[in-house]
Parts: structure tokens; C-alpha cells; sequence
């Protein structure tokens, strides 16, 4: 896109100036003149201008794409070490049902060094078809040559629809690839259909407005249509009886094509959380009321050998890790059994548990929005009901031992 002034119309009002939020645009011998490093093409200026001699250009529509040539669903691998991220599973479970509904093939992209062994068993999880691209260089993640490669491959064989993860390496290669594609990214998608009038547009569904919202987001112009989801949003299919077809490419990179170098990889020296992967977790809010009262979740959750996740508040307060935050500036977690303890159940806190097989909410509020999408509801002083659920179990696990032994 381009903006152009004609400086023969132009009589210099300023209504443009007043207009631009950026200051991208000044009066220079008496007619507006752009700035283009502060202007960002919003077009404020355009409508403002009462003669109409600021003209915005999207030379990308003047020269429009033929939609229907692109075909096929993608889903952008990630591996760390060449173990494939659980994500990528949960990813080809969504991306096999869009590509049922629009009756397309649905192929994977690996970048990696050694996952030849694993390429076969994706099948089962969904994948029509498998494209690696194979080079030593890429049993670590850089960034150029993943934009590189799969830029290449999307202009190759142009799918309707790349979905990748919305991890740290998926957030930092998919913008990349989509300005050079001059297409549209929608950023940590909660969820994904297809349109059923159109039949063939991808509708992106994701929290705005600080999470009070949900948008739904499409691309009609533009080709590929390219989200990134967060991990933990959709559950991994079961396996299914398939074969895909296995497309190895050779990458022939050389260190120079590189202008990064990985020094080291440090690993944590905590154990790492993984709430995504837990089965069970037992989550505190504001209503614990102090740090100290986190020790009822804990011991809860060691009796169901569960993880402990909290609310923000709960983080902000500084009762619990922030790697602990479970929601949508904190994790998005999928278990069997998600138990929230005084926790209200705030837009932002809910879309991080929607995908919890089941949901037991404990709060003291009947109205508790949380409540909403709980599958059972305690309504109670979580102090009393938190322990007594704790002894109940303990009191049960004992029966058992007794039985048993
Ligand atoms: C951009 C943005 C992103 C956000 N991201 C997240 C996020 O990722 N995760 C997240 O959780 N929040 C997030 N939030 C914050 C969110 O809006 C809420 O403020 C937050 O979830 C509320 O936390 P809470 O439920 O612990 O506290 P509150 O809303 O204060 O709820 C406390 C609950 O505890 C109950 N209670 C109190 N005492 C007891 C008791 N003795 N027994 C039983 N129940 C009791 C109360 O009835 C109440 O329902 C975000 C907000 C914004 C704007």
C-alpha cells in the first residue's frame, strides 16, 4: 500500500494533519507533505482531506490473486531436539477436520535433522501427507531459513490455510512469512471453522479488546490464510488407521546462509511446569486469600497428583508462579479434571480451561460466572470445602490400601 498527494489540489487546510494520530504528515510550502517513516497507511488522512487529494494505493488488490488456485490445509511443525511439540498433534486433530470440511489434503511441514523415524506415525494423527526438509543445520530452530523455506513452499504449492503454533518460535517465523506473502495472520487463535456460506473461508476466532470480546476474523483477499494457535486449544485426535504420503527434501544450507549463531542452550534448572500435558490441575484465585492458604491447593493437588495453576491475580499477588497462570496471558491447559477454587471465572481465565474434559468450580458466589461453564459447582467457603475433599480422598485411598492389602 502507498499514499500518494496530489500537490495540485492540495490547499494546504491541515485537515489531514489534524487527523493523523502519528504525525506522519506536515505542511511543507504550504501543501501536505508525508512522513513516511511515522506514516502506517491507516488512511486517516485520506478521508479527512475535504478535496480529496490524498490518494491510498493497495496496489496488492490492483493486482489480485486467483483464490482458487490455492488448495490444502498446512500445519507447520515444531520439534525441540527432533522430538515433535504435543502441540503439532493437537494441531492436525483441528487441521483434519478443516480439511474434511473443505475436502482438501491436509500436509504437515517439518523442519528438522533426524525425524525421519517419526515422519510415518503422523499419519495416524491425520496427516494426508508429510513434507520434511531435511539438513543437519536444522536440529535447531533458525529463523531465516525456516522464512526462507516455507515462504518457498507456500508460493510452490500454494494451501488455502497454514496454521501454526503460537509458541515463541511459531510467533517469531509466521508474521515474518506473511508480510512476505502480503497476506493476513491472525495471532493465537482460540478456535477455527469454516464459513458456511462461503465454503471456503477460514474463520479465526480469537479474544480482543483485553479478552472482553471474541473477534472473528477472515482473510477474503488474501492467499494463504495463516493463524497462529496456542498450544493446548484443541485436544489430540485419536489415532486413526493411515499412511501418509513422505516428501523429503534435502535442504543444501550452509552456515553463512545463517546470520545468527546459538552459543549455548541453557536448560532451566527448575523443573520445568507443564501444565498443558498435566491431567489434572487444581487452580486457586483471589478468594484463597493469601499465600500461606495456598498450601489447601497444594495438598489437594498432591492427593490427586495433580499441578497447581492460579488465576493472575492469584500471580499478581505473588502467590503462585507466574509460569503457574493459567488463562490468556497465561497457559492454555486441556486436562481431564480442572478444579477452580475462588476463582470468579473471568473471560480471560475461562478461555484458557475451555478444552478441560471436566470442570469443578468451588466458589462462594452462586452467580460466580464460572460457574457458567462448570460441569459440577460447590457453592461454599472453599476453606472448609477444599479440605474436606482433601481428607475425603486421603480417607478413601486409605480404604483402598486397607482393601487391598
Ligand atoms: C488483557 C487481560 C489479560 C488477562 N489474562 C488473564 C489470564 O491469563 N488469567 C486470568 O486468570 N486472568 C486474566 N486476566 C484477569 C481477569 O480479568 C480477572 O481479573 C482474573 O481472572 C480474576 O482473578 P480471580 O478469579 O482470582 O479473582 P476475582 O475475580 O476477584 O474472583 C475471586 C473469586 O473468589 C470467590 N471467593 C472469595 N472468597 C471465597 C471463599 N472463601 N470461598 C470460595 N470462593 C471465594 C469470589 O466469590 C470470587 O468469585 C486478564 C485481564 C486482562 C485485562
Amino acid at each position: 500500500m502507498s499514499i500518494k498527494i496530489d500537490r495540485e489540489n492540495c490547499t494546504g487546510c491541515g485537515s489531514c494533519i489534524n487527523s493523523c494520530l502519528y504525525g506522519g504528515i506536515t505542511l511543507f510550502d504550504g501543501k501536505a507533505k508525508l512522513i513516511p517513516e511515522k506514516c502506517i497507511l491507516c488512511g486517516a488522512c485520506v478521508e479527512a482531506c475535504p478535496v480529496g487529494a490524498i490518494i491510498i494505493k493497495d496496489e496488492k488488490k490492483e493486482k489480485k490473486i486467483d483464490i482458487s488456485q490455492y488448495k490444502g490445509v498446512w500445519i507447520i511443525g515444531e520439534h525441540y531436539n527432533n522430538k515433535i511439540k504435543n502441540y503439532v498433534y493437537q494441531l492436525l486433530g483441528k487441521g483434519r477436520e478443516l480439511a474434511d470440511k473443505l475436502k482438501v489434503e491436509l500436509t504437515l511441514i517439518l523442519l528438522g535433522s533426524e525425524l525421519d523415524e517419526n515422519l510415518e506415525e503422523l499419519g495416524m494423527y491425520g496427516a494426508d501427507r508429510v513434507i520434511y526438509v531435511k539438513s543437519p543445520l536444522l536440529r535447531n530452530y533458525y529463523s531465516e531459513i525456516y522464512v526462507n523455506v516455507i515462504t518457498d513452499l507456500i508460493i510452490e504449492y500454494k494451501p488455502e490455510i497454514v496454521l501454526v503454533g503460537a509458541t515463541p518460535i511459531g510467533r517469531d517465523f509466521a508474521p515474518r512469512i506473511s508480510k512476505r506473502l502480503q497476506t493476513g495472520l491472525t495471532a493465537d487463535c482460540t478456535g477455527l471453522d469454516i464459513d458456511q456460506e462461503t465454503r471456503n473461508l477460514l474463520l479465526q476466532t480469537r479474544p480482543t479488546f483485553g479478552g472482553n470480546i471474541m473477534a472473528t476474523i477472515r482473510t477474503p483477499n488474501s492467499r494463504p490464510q495463516m493463524s497462529t494457535i496456542r498450544p493446548g486449544m484443541f485436544k489430540v485426535p485419536k489415532k486413526m488407521d493411515k499412511k501418509p504420503k513422505i516428501k523429503i527434501i534435502e535442504g543444501k544450507f550452509k552456515e553463512s546462509d545463517i546470520s545468527t549463531n546459538i552459543v549455548k542452550i541453557i536448560k532451566r534448572g527448575k523443573k520445568r511446569i507443564n501444565l498443558e500435558e498435566a491431567q489434572i490441575v487444581v487452580a486457586g484465585g483471589r478468594g484463597i486469600g493469601s499465600k500461606e492458604n495456598f498450601k489447601i491447593i497444594k495438598d489437594l493437588a498432591k492427593e490427586l497428583n495433580a499441578e497447581v495453576a492460579g488465576s493472575r491475580v492469584a500471580v499478581e499477588l505473588g502467590w503462585i508462579d507466574p509460569e503457574r497462570q493459567v488463562g490468556q496471558t497465561g497457559k492454555t491447559i486441556s486436562p481431564r479434571l480442572y478444579i477452580a477454587c475462588g476463582i470468579s471465572g473471568a473471560i480471560q481465565h475461562k478461555v484458557g480451561i475451555l478444552c478441560s474434559d471436566i470442570i469443578v468450580a468451588i466458589n462462594k458466589d452462586p452467580n460466580a460466572p464460572i460457574f457458567e461453564i462448570a460441569h459440577y459447582g460447590i457453592v461454599g467457603d472453599l476453606h472448609k470445602v477444599v479440605p474436606a475433599i482433601t481428607r475425603e480422598i486421603r480417607r478413601l485411598k486409605e480404604e483402598e490400601k486397607v482393601r487391598k492389602y
